[in-house]
């Protein structure tokens, strides 16, 4: 296992400048919630720090969470492979193959043995012993047990391998399961943290790592196991038609006048109201603003959320359980434990912030007939 290399003489590291290397660990740190100058931390971290040993496992996927890390940009995945991660194994990228990779998947286990990260890619079928996916004659099941023992921790990436995905959907015929669940049944305490999404965002992937180079700690993480950082807040709170929520105007049809004014989904059936991600915030494959479902005018359908993404209908309405002001008003109480979001909002609405706007389009918008779109300047 190589340090990073980097050269101070050419003033380049991972395939930045000096500059734009600390400029991207500090985007890295605030995108993290961590303050600017933990920018630094990290940066050291990945280049005076052996880097990780990656370890990959996938069972029952589309390669899409592996696509969505080959799309990334700053920095590429050859850059995030090579140079900030030592990745060992992974069975779509490996130059091997059969005999030879299985026997690299041994030897890097032993080799790293408690310090390598073991990233989950799919869900883990359990129904008949698992033998609905198997790699190299062993099942993803045994296969699981066995890297997950004496790994560091588990990154269990996409909504399959966080909490069984579009496998697990009614009627589930395989018994796909989510990895964490997989691993407590077997007794194995190796610490898990979800990045669920179809596909996750590469970068939420990326901070988990850089977190965990930096701190040899995962990130604080919710009562899902999935990161504060990313997952700690509703898309409707940070969505760009919010304001549009709020007054009450919605797109009633795909290609309708307030469809193509950028109205609120809502009445498409956007699940951003019950969907816990960053999607408004960091966005897709570096291309610029409005590079996410919303953005391009589809509703969200709550693909990250268990209980919502393939398993509601795509255009039913979303059940709004987290009635809350958008990201950037005022906080009316500070975060607190046995303050619900609810009640949060409901004071909001006594007091007169703008909150009481959005509780009001929401129940005037979940009164109103199919067809009726309650928008003020019909
Ligand atoms: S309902 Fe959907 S489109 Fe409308 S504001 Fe919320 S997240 Fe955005």
């Amino acid at each position: 296992m190589k340090k990073v290399e980097h050269s101070m003489e050419e003033e380049t590291i991972c395939g930045f400048s000096r500059r734009d290397f600390l400029k991207f660990c500090s985007t890295m740190a605030v995108g993290m919630g961590l303050p600017l100058g933990t920018g630094a931390k990290i940066a050291e971290a990945v280049t005076t720090q052996k880097r990780p040993p990656v370890l990959w496992l996938s069972a029952q996927e589309c390669t899409g969470c592996t696509e969505t890390l080959l799309r990334t940009n700053h920095p590429t995945l050859d850059k995030l492979i090579l140079e900030l991660i030592s990745l060992e194994y992974h069975e779509t990228l490996l130059v091997g193959a059969g005999k030879q990779a299985e026997q690299w998947r041994e030897k890097s286990m032993k080799e790293y043995k408690g310090k390598y990260i073991l990233v989950v890619d799919g869900s883990i079928p359990v129904k008949d012993n698992g033998i609905y996916c198997k790699i190299a004659g062993k099942t993803a099941l045994s296969l699981l047990g066995e890297m997950a023992q004496d790994a560091a921790a588990v990154i269990a990436i996409g909504s399959c391998a966080s909490w069984g995905g579009i496998p697990s959907a009614d009627p589930n015929p395989t018994g796909a399961s989510p990895a964490h669940e997989v691993l407590k049944s077997k007794g194995i305490k190796t610490p898990v943290v979800n990045i669920p999404g179809c596909p996750p965002n590469p970068y939420n992937f990326l901070s988990t790592v850089l977190y965990f180079l930096t701190f040899k700690k995962l990130p604080e993480l919710d009562d899902q196991a999935r990161p504060k950082f990313a997952y700690g807040r509703i898309i409707h709170e940070n969505c760009e038609r919010r304001p549009h929520f709020d007054a009450g105007r919605f797109a009633i049809q795909f290609g309708d006048d307030g469809h193509r004014k950028g109205y609120c989904l809502y009445k498409l059936g956007c699940k951003g109201p019950e969907t816990f991600n960053n999607c408004p915030i960091q966005l897709f494959n570096d291309v610029g603003s409005g590079a996410w479902p919303v953005g391009t005018g589809h509703p969200c359908f709550g693909c990250s959320e268990k209980g919502v993404g393939f398993t509601l209908p795509l255009h039913s309405p979303a059940r709004p359980k987290y009635i809350t002001p958008p990201s950037l008003f005022t906080e009316v109480f500070p975060h607190k434990e046995g303050v619900s979001s609810g009640t949060k909002a409901l004071a909001a609405g006594v007091s007169g912030a703008a909150i009481g706007a959005a509780a009001a389009a929401l129940v005037s918008g979940l009164g109103k007939k199919d067809g009726d779109s309650g928008n003020k300047e019909e």
